[in-house]
C-alpha cells in the first residue's frame, strides 16, 4: 500500500468508526489477527485493584478500551491504522451478536437454529471466514458471551464480548453488511426463544472454595473461575476443543494480568484439561499460548 491509499484507508475506517459509535456501539481496534493490541507497562503491572473499565489508557484491556468519543476514535485509529475495527458486544452496545463459523460446523447448527425460528431475521454481516454474525437487540440482564453457546460452530457474543465489524479486513477476506447493512436492516429485538435456549444451557459448573483455614490462599473467586474454565475445557467436544481452549486462555489471561493468578498455574491446569480430552501436550501448550498473548500476557 502507497502512502496515498494507507491515509485513504485510515479515513475511511475512522468513518465506519464513526457510524458505528453514532449507533451507541463502542468501538475498539484489534492488532493483526484479530488478537487485542498488548497493554502499556502501566497497566500490564497494575494490581487487582486497577478498574480496566474506567482506565483511560487508548488501547489497553482489549474491549474495555471500546468508546463512542470521536477525538478518541481518531487518536487510536491514527495510532493503529492497519487495525481491525471491532465493536463491544452486550449491554454496553445493546446488541447480541450469534457468531457462526462454518469452518465449525457452525451450517448445521444454523440450518436446525432458523428450521427451529429461534433467528428471525436481522442486521447481518458476512465475516471474514465465510460465516455471520446475526445482530439482535439486548434484551437487558446479563447474556453470557459464549463459544458453541448455541451449538456447534455457533457462537454468542454478548457481555465481555467483542465482534470484528464492516468494513473490517483481515488478509485478503473482508466483513460485509448483507441486504444494505444498518442504514436499511433494523436490529431485531432477541426472541424470547432463543434467551431461553441460552439460559436454559447448564450453568457454569459450582466449585468448591478453597480451605477456609489459609488466610493466604488464592482468593475464592480467581480460583473458581480457573476452575469454571476448566470444566469448560473438560467438557468440550471434538471439533470445539481448540477453541474452548483457546477462549479458556483468553478468559484466564484477564486473572493473570489482574495478579489473580499466575501464568504458570493457568497454563498447568488449563494443559492438564486439554490432554485428558485428547489434545497433545505440544498442541495444547500452543493454543494456550496463542489464547493468553491475546489476553495481554505475553
Ligand atoms: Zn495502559
Ligand atoms: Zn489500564
Amino acid at each position: 500500500m502507497d502512502d496515498g491509499s494507507a491515509v485513504l484507508a485510515a479515513a475511511l475506517m475512522v468513518d465506519a468508526a464513526y457510524d458505528h459509535a453514532a449507533r451507541g456501539w463502542p468501538v475498539f481496534v484489534l492488532g493483526d489477527g484479530k488478537t487485542p493490541l498488548p497493554n502499556c507497562t502501566r497497566c500490564r503491572t497494575a494490581d487487582g485493584t486497577h478498574d480496566m473499565e474506567t482506565c483511560v489508557c487508548l488501547t489497553c484491556h482489549g474491549f474495555y478500551a471500546a468508546t463512542t468519543d470521536a477525538d478518541r476514535l481518531a487518536a487510536v485509529i491514527c495510532a493503529h491504522p492497519t487495525g481491525v475495527l471491532a465493536v463491544r458486544t452486550g449491554a454496553a452496545s445493546g446488541t447480541v451478536v450469534v457468531d457462526v463459523d462454518p469452518r465449525s460446523g457452525g451450517a448445521a447448527t444454523l440450518a436446525e437454529l432458523l428450521a427451529a425460528g429461534l433467528l428471525p431475521p436481522t442486521l447481518t454481516a458476512r465475516t471474514g471466514s465465510g460465516g455471520v454474525h446475526l445482530y439482535y437487540a439486548h434484551p437487558g440482564g446479563t447474556i453470557r458471551s459464549g463459544a458453541g453457546a448455541l451449538g456447534p460452530g455457533v457462537d454468542v457474543k454478548a457481555d465481555k464480548g467483542y465482534v470484528v465489524v464492516p468494513p473490517s479486513r483481515i488478509g485478503e477476506r473482508a466483513y460485509v453488511w448483507a441486504d444494505g447493512g444498518p442504514d436499511s436492516v433494523p436490529v431485531t429485538t432477541m426472541p424470547v426463544a432463543l434467551l431461553d435456549r441460552l439460559t436454559t444451557l447448564p450453568p457454569a459448573p459450582r466449585l468448591t472454595p478453597p480451605a477456609a483455614s489459609n488466610p493466604f490462599a488464592a482468593p475464592v473467586d480467581a480460583s473458581g473461575r480457573l476452575a469454571g474454565i476448566v470444566a469448560a475445557v473438560l467438557a468440550a467436544r471434538p471439533g470445539e476443543r481448540n477453541t474452548v481452549l483457546n477462549w479458556g486462555a483468553y478468559t484466564a489471561s484477564e486473572m493473570v494480568r489482574t495478579g489473580a493468578a499466575n501464568v504458570e498455574g493457568v497454563t498447568g491446569a488449563l494443559a492438564d484439561a486439554a490432554t485428558r480430552i485428547g489434545l497433545t501436550d505440544r498442541e495444547a501448550h500452543a493454543t494456550i499460548r496463542s489464547g493468553l498473548r491475546a489476553g495481554g500476557v505475553a
